[in-house]
C-alpha cells in the first residue's frame, strides 16, 4: 500500500498506540477527582500541556484542550465575535479556509455580522496590503489559516499579525495552525496572534484531540457549557490519555521535523519529476514551490478526480481529490475557484500529501500507476 493522503489524517505512531492503550487501562482516572488516583491522571494531564505548551513557545496556561481542529476553529471564531460583538461586527477572512472556519463565519453572518474576505492570488496567496486597506475600528476579528489543507499554501500570518494589531490591538486573530503545526516551525512569540488552532491526528496523534492556543487576556466566550472543566473555557470530562497520545506525538514530529521535512521535499520532487517527464502536456502543478513540501495539488486536465482516485486505489496506492472533506461532494472545491484555475485544469484535481516515512520508489510506483491511467482512460 502506498498512503499519499496524510493531510487527511496520519497513521499514529506506534509508541502513541502503546501509550493511549496504556493509560487508558492503566490511568484512567478523572482529572477533576479529589482523590489521589483522578491527581494522577491531572499529573498526566498537565504534563503533557507542559510539553505541547513547549512546542509553540507558549505557556501551559495558554493551552486549552478541546476535540480537535474544527472544535477549536469554531471555539476560536464564534466565541471571540461573542465576547467583542459590543466592539463591532466586522471580521475579514479568506475564502480558502477549511469548512469548519467557512460555516461558522456563516452562522456568524446569519446572526447579523458582517464577514468580508480577503482575494487571493493564482497561489492562493493573500495580499497584505489588501489586509492593510480593509482592516478597521469595528473589525473584532481577523481569521487566517497558516497553511491551507489542498494546496500547502503558506500565508504570511507574521507580517499578518502586525498588520493587524498595529491598526487595531482589539481585533481577535485566529490561525488555524491545522496543517502547519509539527511541518513548519511555530513560535506563538513571533506570530501575533491572539488564538490558534491545532488537531492531533494530522502529526500521527490520536483522532479526536487537539488544542487552542489562547493568548493570556484574550477575550472569548465558551461555547459548551458543564462542567467548566479547563479554566471554564471548555467543559466536558478531558481525554488524558489521548492529550498524552498528543504530546507524545507532538515531541516526536516536532523533534523530527527537519529530517521529515528534507524526506518528504525528495518524495514529492521525485514525482513532480516522474509526472513531468511521462505525462508533461497534460499536467499542471497547483501548489507553490515555497509551499508546504508535505501537500502537492496536481491537475490533470484528462480525466476527473474521482476516476483517477479509484483508479489509483485499485493499484492501492490512497491519494485525495482536493480536501478530504470536499471531496465527497462532487464539485469543485472552493479552494480551485478561489485560485481561478481554468477549464481543463479545474476538473482533475489529485492531492498528494506526504509523510517521513513515504519513499522515492513509493513516488514513481505512484507515477507509473498514473501513466498507466491516464493511458486507459484518454484513449
Ligand atoms: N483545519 C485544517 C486546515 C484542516 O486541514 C483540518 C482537517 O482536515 C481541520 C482544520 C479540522 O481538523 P479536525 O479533523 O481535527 O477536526
Amino acid at each position: 500500500m502506498i498512503y499519499f493522503d496524510n493531510s487527511a489524517t496520519t497513521r499514529p505512531y506506534k509508541e502513541v498506540v502503546d501509550l493511549v492503550a496504556k493509560l487508558s487501562w492503566e490511568e484512567f482516572g478523572n482529572p477533576a477527582s479529589l482523590h489521589s488516583f483522578g491527581m494522577r491522571a491531572e499529573r498526566i494531564l498537565e504534563q503533557s500541556r507542559k510539553q505541547l505548551a513547549h512546542t509553540i513557545r507558549a505557556e501551559p496556561e495558554e493551552i486549552i484542550f478541546t476535540s480537535g481542529g474544527t472544535e477549536s476553529i469554531n471555539f476560536a471564531i464564534k466565541g471571540s465575535a461573542e465576547a467583542n460583538k459590543r466592539s463591532g461586527r466586522h471580521i475579514l477572512s479568506t475564502p480558502i479556509e477549511h469548512p469548519a472556519a467557512l460555516e461558522s463565519l456563516k452562522v456568524l453572518e446569519g446572526m447579523g455580522f458582517e464577514v468580508e474576505m480577503l482575494g487571493v492570488d493564482g497561489m492562493g496567496r493573500i495580499d497584505t496590503w489588501e489586509l492593510k486597506k480593509k482592516i478597521r475600528k469595528d473589525t473584532i476579528l481577523v481569521n487566517i489559516m497558516m497553511v491551507n489543507n489542498e494546496t500547502g499554501v503558506i500565508q504570511p500570518v507574521e507580517e499578518a499579525g502586525n498588520i493587524i494589531k498595529s491598526a487595531n490591538p482589539d481585533a481577535v486573530f485566529h490561525v488555524d495552525a491545522v496543517q502547519a503545526y509539527g511541518k513548519l516551525p511555530i513560535d506563538t512569540r513571533k506570530i501575533k496572534a491572539d488564538i490558534m488552532s491545532f488537531s492531533a491526528h494530522k502529526i500521527h496523534g490520536p483522532r479526536g484531540v487537539g488544542m487552542m492556543y489562547l493568548r493570556r487576556g484574550a477575550k472569548i466566550r465558551p461555547i459548551m457549557s458543564g462542567g467548566g472543566q479547563e479554566k471554564q473555557y471548555r467543559s466536558g470530562t478531558v481525554n488524558v490519555p489521548g492529550i498524552a497520545g498528543f504530546a507524545c506525538a507532538a515531541l516526536k514530529k516536532v523533534g523530527q521535523m527537519d529530517e521529515d521535512n528534507r524526506n518528504i521535499r525528495r518524495v514529492r520532487e521525485r514525482l513532480i519529476d516522474e509526472l513531468q517527464r511521462r505525462m508533461p502536456e497534460i499536467i499542471r502543478i497547483n501548489s507553490p514551490e515555497d509551499g508546504l513540501p508535505g501537500i502537492l495539488s496536481v491537475s490533470f486536465s484528462k480525466v476527473k478526480s474521482e476516476v483517477i482516485l479509484h483508479a489509483l486505489e485499485l493499484n492501492e496506492i490512497y491519494v485525495s481529490s482536493g480536501s478530504a472533506c470536499s471531496s465527497k461532494k462532487n464539485s469543485i472545491s472552493h479552494v480551485i475557484k478561489a485560485m481561478n484555475i481554468p477549464a481543463p485544469w479545474s476538473d482533475g484535481v489529485i492531492r498528494f500529501s506526504f509523510c517521513g516515512d513515504n519513499t522515492e520508489d513509493e513516488a514513481v510506483a505512484c507515477a507509473e500507476a498514473l501513466e498507466g491511467i491516464m493511458n486507459t482512460f484518454t484513449l
